[in-house]
């Protein structure tokens, strides 16, 4: 399994309930989008309706998932959770739609995998608050109207581009999620480690922060595999060397790049002469999924400068040569 994948897994859920951000002042980072939505929410509230819908997207592990709880919670509401590929008739997204109560917000994760017949049915839904839906069959099938409570639909995604226009069109707030500086990162590590109880010196926290792909889920699973070595090798206590020592043996390296980001690089650089090299070809030659690349490995490398994205494909960019020890070309891309 990959360390630094962004993929949840078991054990992150269940240290999740701990330590996952309740409240917008606990939500670290990510400031432009936490002082508008914290002005929409007490506009909201302040005119008893619910709020409008919110698109938030970004890269897997950024907090999407994260700002929806915390998003229902200031607004006092129940929160519904589900994921496009999930809902697959369009009684499935009915029952859950006429199940909320009035101000509820529903959650739908990977909201551009929704077939297109349950999209069908929540343009109205969105729009107007009514589903309309089929009850019957053959001739003696008719269509029903039903009126909803007025609700908060959150659709989360990784790439905007990947949604439908009609259903894009229909979020009033739309919210990008960047990449976490290295001080937001170390500040969330050292959250974590307080509420798990694990002692942790800043100079360490920093340590993690600094290989973690600017990534929070990163951040908090590196925290938890540097504490078991700290505390088998070093006395439980993660200092800056303890934490160096640990990523050593993780192979997780200065800029948090991992075997596979490596591989990604190198495979351009040796195999596609630094590139330009489509993403298929790319996905072919590392046995990876197309989707995989855009979504989990490519953008942070692009947001770091090693990788350039051009009309012609991928590139490998002078720093990217350096960082894997090789000399930049002469015309490359830098
Ligand atoms: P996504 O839904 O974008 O894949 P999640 O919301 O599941 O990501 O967040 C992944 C992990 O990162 C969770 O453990 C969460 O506690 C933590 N996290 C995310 N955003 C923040 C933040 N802004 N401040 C503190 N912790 C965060």
């Amino acid at each position: 399994d990959r360390l630094i994948t962004t993929a949840s897994t078991r054990e992150d859920e269940a240290l999740e309930a701990s330590i996952r951000p309740k409240r917008l002042d606990e939500y670290l980072g990510q400031q432009a989008v936490r002082e508008q939505l914290g002005i929409y929410i007490e506009a909201a509230k302040g005119r008893g309706e619910a709020l409008d819908h919110v698109l938030i997207f970004g890269p897997p592990g950024l907090g999407k998932t994260t700002l929806s709880h915390v998003i229902a919670n200031e607004l006092g509401v129940n929160l519904r959770q589900t994921s496009g590929p999930v809902i697959e008739k369009a009684g499935d997204l009915a029952a859950l739609l006429t199940n909320l109560q009035a101000h509820d917000v529903l959650f739908v994760d990977e909201i551009h995998r929704l077939s297109p017949v349950v999209e069908e049915i929540l343009y109205p839904a969105m729009e107007d608050f009514q589903i309309d839906i089929m009850i019957g069959e053959g001739p003696a099938a008719r269509s029903i109207k039903l009126d909803l409570p007025p609700f908060t639909l959150i659709g989360a995604t990784t790439r905007a581009g990947l949604l439908t226009a009609p259903l894009r069109d229909r979020f009033g707030i739309v919210q990008r999620l960047e990449f976490y500086s290295v001080d937001e990162l170390t500040r969330i590590v050292r959250r974590s480690a307080q509420i798990l109880g694990i002692a942790c010196a800043p100079e360490g926290a920093a340590e993690i922060a600094k290989r973690s792909r600017g990534t929070p889920r990163i951040a908090n699973r590196l925290l938890r595999r540097v504490r078991d070595y700290a505390q088998v090798r070093a006395g439980g206590n993660i200092t800056a060397e303890v934490a160096d020592a640990a990523m050593a043996m993780l192979k997780v390296d200065q800029e948090g790049f991992d075997e596979l980001d490596r591989r990604m690089l190198r495979t351009i650089i040796e195999s596609f002469d630094g590139g330009p090299v489509g993403v298929e070809s790319l996905a072919a030659a590392l046995s990876e999924e197309r989707g995989t690349l855009e979504d989990v490995i490519e953008p942070y490398l692009i947001q770091q400068g090693y990788l350039v994205r051009t009309a012609r494909g991928r590139m490998a960019s002078a720093k990217a040569y350096r960082h894997m020890g090789l000399k930049p070309r002469g015309t490359g891309a830098d």
